[in-house]
């Protein structure tokens, strides 16, 4: 078969790039190597830890709030029905894409991709059979693993010492659960564990967790971690993990700094330390392709690598581990491939945990603005004092938008608080047509609305007064 475009991975980055560039009138396929198409991110990422996420929220609701909104029930966990909810909004998700590439008229193949040579790639399918596709251009957009922890071999254990791939699918609630790692996978995990009945602790190498988030943020939202019953053991450096008889596990840290070990006895381990770009079985090598120095392949700012014909695009390449930057990557080159001009801007690119409350966040932090010697305003507003989170009793954190002190263009945005998720877009639309936090004061806000937070931040900082505080 011969195609103009063939990209190999199916996740966020993959399946976009192939539907776009077939919206914009080219031949496509997409070769995927796992049974479903949709990636880590529908497969075993922000699907089914989303789903869980949800039902484990609710949970913990009925069984600590409701009574305060005069709702009288005595919640009884049944965790195959809450996977099963998982597992159908994942099958529901990666059936989707199926549908859509129908739809777009992409060619799906299912089996593992490796690139013969320029215009050349051939996909080994399960029944050990392989087919070669002859394409004008080929997007890597292979994406990643877990890197785990030297000597710890996530590949098999499915129950005591697990990665986030298995940590979604536990078959029972664990009494203790040590993760290693305070990052975003972790600590959205560990919440669902928590909620669900483990008492968790997490270990973190640094004084901080979610690593690279704003401090002030990141401060305020462990302590409503540490309510919620997690326990925390910052700025320690793991030494070991042990797998022992009976179901048990045991990991042994010390301090960062230097100082006397601990050992931490559970149920279950979760190594979230991070994910590593995945290349392997793509046959880089033989075609010459570059990787930087930590194995991501290395692209210009058009997404091509030094191969002509060869782009990559998503968690295989620099930049934040994200779905939607995949995508927007995905959408970018796909309109480059067909003659237009794409375009991501990487400043103003949402992240966000999805505990309770959630944490999210877009642009500069305010360490970052200090280290750049960039002068600055702080605009802050809590939802204690917005009448629909007390309405919503989800009065836990702030709104904290960060704008350039002269000319008050909005330099970064960051709350902590009940759908952060959903109003961070605001700040990222507003920072994405170079606005200014002015513009998000003069904007009419419905109200009541926890929105309204943002514009009263807004007004904080383009004022120096908001009107509720
Ligand atoms: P992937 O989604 O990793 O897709 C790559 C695909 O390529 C895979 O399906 C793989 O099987 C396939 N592949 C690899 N090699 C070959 C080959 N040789 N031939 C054929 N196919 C191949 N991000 C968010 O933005 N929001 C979230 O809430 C979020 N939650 C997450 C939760 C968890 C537990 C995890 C693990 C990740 C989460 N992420 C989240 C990150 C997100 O999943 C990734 O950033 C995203 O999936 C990257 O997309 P991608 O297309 O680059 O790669």
């Amino acid at each position: 078969m011969e195609y103009d475009l063939v990209v190999i991975g199916s996740g966020p980055g993959g399946y976009v790039c192939a539907i776009k560039a077939a919206q914009l009138g080219l031949k496509v396929a997409c070769i995927e190597k796992r049974e479903t198409y949709g990636g880590t991110c529908l497969n075993v990422g922000c699907i089914p830890s989303k789903a869980l996420l949800h039902a484990s929220e609710r949970f913990h609701e009925a069984g600590h709030h409701y009574a305060s909104l005069g709702i009288k029930v005595s919640p009884e966990l049944d965790l195959p029905a809450m996977m099963s909810h998982k597992d159908k909004t994942v099958k529901a998700n990666v059936d989707g894409i199926a549908y859509l590439f129908k739809k777009n008229k992409v060619d799906g193949y299912i089996g593992t991709g490796s690139i013969e040579g320029p215009g050349s790639v051939s996909v080994k399918k399960e029944d050990g059979s392989s087919e070669r596709l002859k394409a004008k251009n080929i997007v890597i957009a292979t994406g990643s693993e877990v890197s785990g922890i030297p000597g710890v071999d996530l590949s098999f254990d499915r129950d005591t010492i697990v990665s986030s791939d298995w940590a979604i699918a536990l078959e029972s609630v664990p009494e203790t659960m040590v993760i290693v790692g305070g990052g975003v996978i972790g600590l959205e995990l560990g919440s669902v564990w928590s909620r669900l009945g483990s008492k968790v602790t997490v270990v973190e190498y640094l004084d901080k967790v979610l690593g690279p988030m704003d401090a002030e943020l990141s401060t305020a939202f462990q302590k409503l971690l540490v309510k919620q019953g997690i326990e925390f053991k910052l700025g320690a450096k793991v030494t070991g993990v042990q797998k022992h008889e009976k179901g048990r596990a045991s990991v042994t840290f010390e301090p960062a700094k230097g100082g006397e070990a601990e050992t931490l006895d559970a149920e279950v381990v979760l190594v979230a330390t991070g994910r590593k770009a995945y290349t392997a079985a793509l046959g880089l090598d033989k075609v010459g392709v570059e990787v930087d120095d930590r194995g991501r392949v290395a692209i210009d700012d058009h997404f091509k690598t030094n191969v002509d014909g060869i782009y990559a695009i998503g968690d295989v390449v620099r930049g934040a581990m994200l779905a939607h930057k995949a995508e927007d990557e995905g959408v970018a080159l796909a309109e480059m491939l067909a003659g237009q001009s794409g375009h991501v801007n990487y400043d103003a690119i949402p992240s966000v945990v999805y505990t309770a409350p959630e944490v999210a966040s877009v642009g500069k932090t305010e360490e970052e603005l200090k280290k750049a010697g960039i002068e600055y305003k702080v605009g802050k507003f809590p939802f204690m004092a917005n009448g629909r989170a007390r309405a919503m009793l989800a009065t836990d954190g702030f709104v904290k938008m960060l704008v350039d002190a002269k000319t008050d263009k909005l330099l970064g945005c960051h709350i902590l608080g009940a759908s952060a998720g959903d109003l961070i877009v605001e700040a990222a639309l507003v920072m994405e047509y170079g606005g200014a936090s002015e513009d998000m004061a003069l904007t009419s806000h419905a109200h009541p609305s926890l929105s309204e937070a943002m514009r009263e931040a807004a007004m904080a900082a383009a004022y120096g007064k908001p009107i509720h505080i």
